[in-house]
């Protein structure tokens, strides 16, 4: 007999229902295709509340820009107060002129800076910028660094090779990119020796965040900037992730090199969208004189340089670096003890303020050796991570925020704790 009735679905799953018939994969951005399916009511500080009622420690802080926390009160306060006298000009107003000093003044090296609205479009202002510089169409970039979506910096890897990530994506718009292995200065000397006189950039996140933070060797970033300005090539520093989240100079102060042009995005802005292209005058003014085009209807409006302002001030008058350190350090400790009382052999490495877990012990310094670990392994724990309450990705990056302290330290590692007993259990 059939006695279980009509189904009763969650609102998570009417929701999802609905997103099904009018969004492709019923989201809005194809990372967000894997992961929870729960949907989200609302968030404060470093949680996340599903509409079904269950919390979450949130590690992944919208892929990054909750730097602050979530619905940071005096960010919010002050972009609806800007806000409330007009959204957007057509022209400069009081508050992006504010914003651009703070940003200079904050990364220290840099005299100029232009506002976007994603890190993709900062990107790509970049590279227009160098090569209008120097004259030279080729970039170099390396294995696993990720630049935004569109046509001429997305990468995929297929059997072995480097190349398109996306059915639609024109290969031609590839042709100018020497792909190369991070961390192996060999290689970039060879490739500049080689193409030097058409390299008009050499792009690369200074400290491998998106992959699985890896941190440059000793003297790499150091050996880059010399061989890049040897060859007259513009070093480019994708900071999307670092910046203000390492330190308010991001990776260029915290591994001491200062590259020509730098992209900001994420925590500039207390989650608004909100990125950033700073260098030095000479580079900018190109921007300035029309030579080269950077346009955008939404760049720098009052709700972004509200958002970055307020972000700022608050990074510069009370910066909360040693406190996100201290939660980092001893939520990475935490997590390391719980796999050795285990037996497993959980990897916890990178940086307070982004680090990364997975399974295995290979001693990784780029892509190709990340891949020597078992990361499907880690993506199969994340799914009940998620179903514990810590809200993660499958890819392993962890992101701490200003608003994970000792409440959240203790929720987190007794989920984990518990999470991993059900998993090794299945
Ligand atoms: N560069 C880096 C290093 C990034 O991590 C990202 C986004 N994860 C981007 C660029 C693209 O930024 P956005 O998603 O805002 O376009």
């Amino acid at each position: 007999m059939d006695n279980a009735g009509p189904q009763l679905l969650t609102q998570s799953e009417e929701l999802r229902r609905r997103a099904l018939v009018r969004t492709p994969g019923g989201v809005h951005s194809n990372v967000r295709l894997s992961g929870s399916q729960e949907f989200i009511k609302c968030a404060q500080g470093a949680w996340l509340y599903g509409v079904d009622g269950r919390d979450y420690v949130d590690y992944l802080l919208g892929q990054g820009p909750n730097f602050l926390g979530h619905a940071p009160k005096h960010i919010i306060d002050a972009v609806f107060e800007a806000c409330r006298d007009g959204v957007v000009f057509g022209g400069q107003h009081e508050l992006e002129v504010r914003a651009s000093e703070l940003v200079c003044q904050a990364v220290g090296w840099a005299d100029m800076i232009r506002f976007s609205m994603t890190g993709t479009e900062a990107v790509q202002a970049a590279l227009r910028l160098a090569r209008a510089a120097t004259g030279r169409t080729k970039l170099i970039r390396f294995e696993g660094h990720y630049h935004g979506w569109l046509d001429n910096v997305l990468l995929g890897q297929r059997d072995g090779q480097w190349g398109i990530a996306s059915a639609g994506q024109l290969e031609s718009h590839l042709a100018d990119s020497i792909i190369l292995p991070w961390n192996d200065l060999r290689s970039v000397e060879e490739a500049l020796d080689r193409h030097g006189h058409e390299v008009a950039a050499v792009i690369m996140e200074p400290v491998m965040i998106n992959a699985g933070v890896i941190e440059p060797l000793p003297g790499y970033l150091q050996g880059v900037r010399e061989l890049a300005t040897r060859h007259g090539a513009v070093l480019i520093f994708d900071e999307v992730i670092a910046g203000f989240r390492l330190g308010l100079d991001g990776g260029a102060g915290r591994y001491g090199v200062t590259p020509d042009l730098a992209t900001y995005g994420k925590a500039i802005a207390g989650g608004f969208p909100v990125a950033a292209l700073v260098g030095n005058a000479d580079l900018m003014n190109r921007f300035g004189t029309g030579e080269v085009n950077h346009s955008g209807t939404f760049n720098s409006s009052v709700m972004a340089t509200a958002a970055v302002t307020a972000t700022l001030t608050s990074l510069l008058e009370n910066p909360p670096y040693e406190r996100i350190a201290a939660h980092g350090t001893a939520l990475m400790a935490g997590l390391r003890d719980i796999g050795t009382e285990r037996g497993l052999p959980l990897r916890v490495s990178g940086l307070p303020q982004a680090f990364h877990v997975s399974f295995g012990d290979a001693e990784v310094t780029d892509y190709r050796t990340l891949q020597q670990l078992d990361l499907a392994r880690y993506e199969s724990l994340s799914r009940v991570l998620v179903d514990n309450g810590i809200w993660v990705t499958g890819r392993g990056v962890w992101y701490v925020s200003a608003a994970h302290g000792q409440r959240e330290l203790e929720a987190v590692l007794s989920r984990f704790d518990k999470a991993v007993s059900e998993w090794v259990a299945q």
